[in-house]
C-alpha cells in the first residue's frame, strides 16, 4: 500500500488533517525498513540476538523492522519515562518496565523511534551494561543529530530528522497520533489549543 492510498482513503478528514506537512510517508518508511532489516539480518547471522524495544513510541517501528530480519532472534521490550516537559528529555529516567530476561552474553539490538537529545538511551544504555551482554548496538527511524546532548553511537538509522517535533508512526503527542501511518509536523494551532 502506498501513502497516498493509505492516508486519502483512511485519514483524509482525520487526524491526518492536524498536521502542516508530512515528513515521511508509508512507503518511505516501508522500503527503509527493508534495508535496515537485510543489513540487520547480514550482520547478526549466527549470533544470540536479542531485539529490544524502547515502548512506547518504537511499537510500529520494532513489529515492520523485524519481520524484516530473517533470523531465529528473540524479542523483548523495555519502557522508560523520562522527566521534562512534553516536548524535551530532561535526561532523568524512570524504569517503567523492565527487561523480561537475562542479557548476560547476547547481542543486543536497542531499537527506538527517535534520538533526540541522546539522554534517555544514554542513561539506558549504562542502565544495560552492568548487567554484562556481549554488545549492545542502537537501531533508530529517526535521528535528529542537531538536537544531540550526549554522544550516541547508532549503528543502524532510518532517516535523519528536522529539529522540529514530529508524530505518526509512534511518536505521539500528548498520548495521540502514534496511530497514523505515518510522520509530520502537527499545525501549530494543536500546540496553541492545549
Ligand atoms: P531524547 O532523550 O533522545 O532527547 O528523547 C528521546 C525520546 O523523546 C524519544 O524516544 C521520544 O519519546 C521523545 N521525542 C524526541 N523527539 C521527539 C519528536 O520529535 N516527536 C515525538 N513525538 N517524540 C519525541
Amino acid at each position: 500500500m502506498t501513502a497516498s492510498t493509505g492516508t486519502d482513503t483512511v485519514w483524509k478528514g482525520g487526524i491526518a488533517d492536524d498536521l502542516s506537512r508530512t515528513i515521511l510517508s508509508a512507503e518511505q518508511i516501508a522500503t527503509r525498513t527493508a534495508a535496515l532489516g537485510a543489513q540487520i539480518a547480514a550482520d547478526y547471522r549466527g549470533r544470540d540476538l536479542l531485539v529490544v524495544g524502547v515502548l512506547s513510541g518504537s511499537f510500529l517501528f520494532i513489529a515492520d523492522l523485524v519481520r524484516q530480519i530473517n533470523l531465529p532472534l528473540a524479542l523483548d521490550f523495555i519502557s522508560v519515562s523520562s522527566y521534562g516537559d512534553r516536548t524535551r528529555s530532561s535526561g532523568v529516567v524512570r524504569m517503567l518496565k523492565d527487561l523480561n530476561q537475562p542479557i548476560a552474553g547476547r547481542d543486543l539490538l536497542l531499537v527506538e523511534d527517535i534520538i533526540d537529545t541522546g539522554l534517555t538511551l544514554s542513561y539506558l544504555i549504562e542502565n544495560l551494561r552492568t548487567r554484562h551482554p556481549a554488545s549492545i548496538a542502537v537501531a533508530t527511524l529517526l535521528d535528529k543529530t542537531e538536537a544531540r546532548v550526549v554522544k550516541i553511537d547508532t549503528a543502524y538509522v532510518g532517516f535523519e530528522c528536522p529539529n522540529e517535533f514530529v508524530v505518526g508512526y509512534g511518536l505521539d503527542y500528548r498520548g495521540r497520533y502514534r496511530n497514523l501511518p505515518y510522520i509530520g509536523v502537527l499545525k501549530p494551532e494543536i500546540y496553541q489549543d492545549e
